[in-house]
């Protein structure tokens, strides 16, 4: 098959194992920055181009769309998908889950557990919003922020008022959660491909920090999922309408919480600590999935 995953940086540790495993399994495969695919929208036979030359004869395309460059990572990946060119990943799952509060929502209408949970626009509401979550201590984030820069613990009601009244000065969206104290500043970072959990490790957050963010000074191990776990993992992964997601979960009192859904999930921490090879997975799932030649137009309205 012709593969072409979708990144910024050829240099990537997920990048390049992506490209290794795919090569590894006879396939070419190459990597397309996509903020400089250009693409012909109106004509009846859709194209994206890249480096003048136009990208008509790919099976699959595997998306790593960073944060910053949503809008137009998923107008890319939209156009393939409009050329019948399977995706790992398509672009409206990929929209859904970017939105925290979106993502929050939708896992709440299929009964999938979330920590008590609540959203507001003005300042006057704080203290109905502090009681929805039952007190202090709660977590409060900012709805855009990533790699836990963003997210703060508040001890008292004094302090969640405070933080809450200076994030929204700044008019900054934001989220207010039932901290989970029980989680002892450890999630669960499951690994799913094509509706089952194929790795997932224990993040555990450095000394006094209830974040447990790799980027933060957390270190990563190998973690056992209870059944509960991980069929929360894969019904999260399938509400979001994500082929390959990285499932966040706390261990509370109330069973297994998820924390975010991730539709680029790293493959370096986990596949280190797991020693599971799940670039060769991603390819291997797209390998059973894709038709070349014969994939619809999935775009949903
Ligand atoms: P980001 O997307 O910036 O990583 P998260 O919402 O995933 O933000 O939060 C970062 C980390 O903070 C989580 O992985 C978890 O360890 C910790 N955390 C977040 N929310 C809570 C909570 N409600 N209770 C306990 N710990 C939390």
């Amino acid at each position: 098959m012709k593969i072409a995953i979708l990144s910024r940086d050829a240099s990537l540790y997920s990048t390049r194992r992506l490209k290794e495993a795919g090569e590894q399994r006879g396939h070419s495969v190459s990597v397309i920055d996509y903020l400089r695919c250009y693409m012909d929208i109106t004509s009846h036979s859709p194209r994206v181009i890249y480096q003048g030359k136009v990208l008509n004869d790919l099976d699959a395309i595997i998306p790593r769309i960073g944060a910053t460059h949503t809008f137009y990572g998923t107008a890319t990946v939209r156009q393939f998908e409009i050329m019948g060119v399977f995706t790992a990943n398509e672009s409206q799952a990929i929209s859904r889950s970017r939105d925290k509060l979106r993502c929050l929502q939708i896992l709440s209408r299929q009964g999938i557990g979330l920590p008590v949970t609540g959203f507001a626009h003005s300042t006057k509401d704080i203290e109905g919003l502090i009681d929805i979550v039952g007190g202090a201590p709660l977590v409060i984030k900012l709805l855009e922020g990533t790699q836990g820069i963003g997210v703060v613990l508040a001890e008292t009601p004094q302090a969640a008022k405070s933080v809450i009244e200076a994030f929204r000065g700044l008019d900054a969206n934001i989220l207010v959660q039932e901290f989970i104290k029980e989680a002892k500043g450890a999630d669960l970072r499951c690994f799913v491909v094509g509706g089952k959990v194929i790795a997932a490790m224990k993040r555990q957050g450095a000394p006094g920090e209830f974040r447990s963010n790799v980027h933060r000074g957390g270190s990563v191990h190998k973690v056992k999922l209870t059944p509960e776990e991980r069929s929360t993992a894969v019904r999260a992964a399938k509400a979001m309408g994500l082929r390959v997601a990285g499932v966040d979960i706390l261990r509370s009192n109330h069973g297994p919480v998820i924390m975010e859904v991730n539709s680029s999930p790293g493959l370096e921490g986990i596949e280190k600590a797991t020693e599971i090879d799940i670039a060769g997975k991603i390819i291997e799932y797209i390998e059973r999935s894709a038709m070349p030649g014969k994939n619809r137009d999935a775009i949903k309205y």
